[in-house]
């Protein structure tokens, strides 16, 4: 493992968290911000995803669960919504900023895609198919989601029928978007994200093809008005998310364009392909980490020793 590479993602997603750097990322400060979203939902923030609550007369279902020394916070933080218990998880991706709180918190019972349950059993290297990589250790059994789903599943709770559905090769290849039908309100996930250009893990089987394609068919469901969470950031519009869509349709098509011109991922760097959308350049992701992920995707580049699933 390039130890340089990894400080870099660390230091990348940290930034994303809102806290300087691994190094210094002292959970012990977190503190776990709760805000009413629509009817029976919550949405916390601390570090990593954001986390969707919803409490009711069942007791709380959530989805994902940010980092494992965030867990007594995040219990605290919903104990102050409810005194019944913690009942499910879903999970929308294997990410450790997402599903950290998986072993301290697996007396609920966690429910995931089928890919996020094969990841999280084995390591993985995250990344975007070249220079942004890192190591994801597998997880103990009592990590794991013990209920897994291939197209979709129901959660009959609080009088809601939350829906997890699988958007194949997004932002992983095991990303859900979650529907709060009754609350009127839906997670995203990593799949749709408010820290400028997205991270999609091309070793992870994401790719901006699946991503557009996801948020395409979660848009054409969703009622007027619904409040959106995104994987990180603050409480969005629909029309964040088709922004997002559109910058994401316009960025994949003009490396497409230059890829097909036989372009080299160097001369896309050199030639500013992606100037138009500067404006999305972020502190995670940079336009050239972008391109980068783009050209991976097109070209279909992996991080070599990848680990195999079925
Ligand atoms: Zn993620």
């Amino acid at each position: 493992m390039n130890k340089g590479m990894r400080s870099v993602l660390i230091a990348a997603l940290a930034a994303v968290a809102g806290v300087a750097s691994a190094q210094q990322q002292d959970y012990s400060k977190v503190e776990i911000k709760v805000t009413k979203v629509s009817g029976s939902v919550y949405m916390l923030e601390g570090a990593g995803g954001n986390i969707a609550a919803s409490v009711g007369e069942d007791g709380i279902a959530i989805v994902d669960d940010q980092f494992a020394p965030l867990a007594d916070k995040i219990r605290a933080a919903l104990k102050g919504l409810t005194d019944k218990p913690l009942r499910f998880i879903i999970n929308t991706h294997y990410h450790f900023d997402h599903t950290g709180g998986n072993l301290p918190l697996h007396d609920a019972t966690i429910v995931a895609h089928d890919n996020v349950r094969k990841r999280l059993a084995t390591s993985n290297v995250i990344g975007n198919g070249g220079a942004m990589k890192m190591d994801q250790p597998a997880n103990p059994k009592e990590a794991l989601p013990v209920v897994t789903f291939q197209h979709d599943v129901t959660l009959h709770v609080n009088g809601e029928e939350i829906r997890a559905l699988h958007a194949p090769n997004g932002h992983t290849d095991g990303d859900s978007i979650v529907f709060f039908p009754k609350s009127n309100v839906v997670h995203f996930g990593d799949c749709f994200v408010r820290y400028g250009f997205p991270f999609i893990d091309i070793n992870g089987g994401g790719s901006s093809k699946g991503m557009i394609a996801g948020l395409e068919s979660a848009i054409a469901q969703l009622p007027a008005g619904v409040k959106v969470i995104p994987g990180h950031g603050a409480l969005a519009t629909v029309d964040d998310v088709r922004s997002f869509v559109t910058m994401l349709k316009e960025t994949r098509g003009a490396v497409e364009q230059a890829v097909k011109a036989g372009k080299t991922l160097d001369q896309l760097k050199q030639e500013k392909v992606l100037a138009p959308w500067q404006k999305f350049s972020g502190q995670f992701i940079t336009t050239d980490l972008f391109i980068e992920t783009l050209y991976n995707e097109l070209t279909g580049t992996k991080t070599a020793g990848l680990v195999k699933h079925n």
